[in-house]
């Protein structure tokens, strides 16, 4: 059973109106169990916003959206929302790490709010930071970590409370090119590590052909991409 499924996602912004822009057109896609999926696509494409609609952040204005084959589609808000603290991990390109925390506390505080005791959300935070290689800096707060350190962190926060599908909108699009590389590295490591489902949007080619499978957004749809031999 996928863990994600979109089917005949269309979305428009400000219809009806002379800036009307129609976004997705009947895009779909299926992301099975420990399946890690590229959405390549130049920007303003949409990608930010078919993430967001599978992230259940927006909602579509036809189609269906199933998390672990249930239907999000007709559900209410609350229900929307425990899916998504549950479920769904989230990675911006940006940390939006609170600047006021140390790195371990940043991955402590979403595991609290969903009930996990400190001492057991205290060592799952460490153990997400050393697989990322990161585990010294735990007592840091963002401010005193490289652009590349906070993307771990970041990557640490999202997988705090365990989903099952992460959604990644350009995670290391915000770094030169040899961190991107070394951090995009950790990122997939995690993921593997985890055994999640994952979309992760890049307009790198090269990190898109290290993923399982590379879908582009074309025209408002969502079409295979055969992998290049370099
Ligand atoms: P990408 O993530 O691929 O850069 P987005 O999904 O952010 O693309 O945006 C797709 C298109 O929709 C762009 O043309 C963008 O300007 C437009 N857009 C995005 N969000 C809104 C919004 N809230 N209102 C109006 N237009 C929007
Ligand atoms: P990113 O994916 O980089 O975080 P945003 O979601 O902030 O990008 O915006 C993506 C695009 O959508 C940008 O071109 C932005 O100008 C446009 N956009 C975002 N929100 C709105 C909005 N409320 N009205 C019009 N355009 C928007």
């Amino acid at each position: 059973e996928p863990v994600l499924k979109l089917s005949g996602i269309a979305k428009a912004y400000n219809r009806g109106t002379p800036g009307e822009i129609e976004v997705l057109r009947g895009a779909e896609l299926e992301v099975g169990p420990g399946e890690v999926v590229a959405l390549v696509a130049p920007s303003g494409a949409g990608k930010s916003t078919l993430l967001h609609i599978a992230g259940l952040l927006d909602t579509a204005d036809a189609g269906l959206v199933e998390i672990n084959g249930h239907d999000m589609s007709g559900r209410s808000d609350r229900r929307r929302t425990l899916v998504r603290r549950d479920d769904v991990g989230f990675i911006y390109q940006f940390h939006h790490l609170l600047p006021e925390f140390s790195a371990l506390e940043n991955i402590v505080l979403p595991q609290l709010a969903n009930g996990v005791s400190r001492k057991v959300a205290e060592a799952r935070a460490l153990d997400l930071l050393d697989q990322v290689g990161i585990a010294a800096r735990a007592s840091h707060r963002p401010a005193a970590l490289s652009g590349g350190e906070q993307q771990r962190v970041a990557f640490c926060r999202a997988l705090a409370n365990e989903p099952r599908l992460l959604l990644a909108d350009e995670p290391t699009g915000n770094l030169d090119p040899a961190t991107s590389d070394q951090v995009f590295a950790a990122l997939m490591a995690l993921v593997r590590n985890t055994g999640l489902s994952a979309v992760i949007a890049t307009h790198n080619l090269e990190l898109a052909a290290r993923m399982d499978r590379q879908v582009r957004l074309d025209q408002g749809r969502l079409v295979p991409l055969e992998p290049t031999i370099p």
